[in-house]
């Protein structure tokens, strides 16, 4: 059975189905573009209540997000736990920084937020700013969990859709041995089938 909110990402063309030629060059069977189900604020409002309800109860003194993609739902998760939201910024060097008078106070409880976790990388650098300021992580948590391992740092990843995704070179691509159409995401090309 597909996991509840499958649905509305396909819907909202937020998880395309078809043959697509990612950034990398590899070609895949599917690619998520969370932006899109956030496009309506019903949805993020919605979305943001049901990743709230995962949260550690009284436990959260703040929400983090990384900038961009997890701002949206950051605030909504925020919203919903009824507690300030923060984002860092890239600085000169390209290192995760608090700009904006935003701050974290040391020993605050500070709930991570993401749209998509893939490699992790990004989510290391929010959990590695949060302890540098003394405050502590006390959750991670994502619309789409694509990691291998489900968590970062030793923090779970409670997400609301959890993919697998596989990626081929060109020439061991089983969807052009099939001769599918090739689609590059963000193109105005819809691969047939892959929105309802
Ligand atoms: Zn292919």
């Amino acid at each position: 059975m597909r996991p509840a909110w499958h649905d509305l990402f396909v819907r909202r063309g937020a998880l395309l189905e078809g043959h697509f030629l990612l950034s990398s060059g590899r070609h895949s069977p599917a690619y998520v573009q969370c932006a899109k189900v956030l496009e309506l604020p019903t949805d993020c409002e919605t979305l943001g209540r049901a990743l709230s309800s995962r949260a550690p109860r009284n436990a959260v003194s703040r929400v983090i997000a990384p900038p961009m993609g997890g701002i949206l739902i950051g605030y909504e998760v925020a919203r919903a736990l009824g507690v300030p939201f923060l984002f860092p910024e890239r600085d000169a060097s390209g290192a995760l920084a608090f700009r904006r008078g935003f701050a974290l106070e040391p020993e605050e409880r500070v709930l991570v937020v993401e749209d998509v976790v893939t490699t992790g990388l990004t989510t290391g650098e929010v959990l590695q700013l949060v302890r540098a300021k003394g405050a502590f992580p006390v959750g991670l948590m994502a619309l789409v969990d694509r990691s291998e391992d489900h968590s970062v740092d030793d923090l779970d990843v409670q997400a609301l859709l959890r993919l697998r995704i596989p990626t081929y070179p060109p020439d061991q691509c089983p969807l052009c041995a099939t001769g599918a159409s090739l689609t590059k995401p963000g193109s105005r090309t819809v691969v047939s089938g892959s929105r309802p």
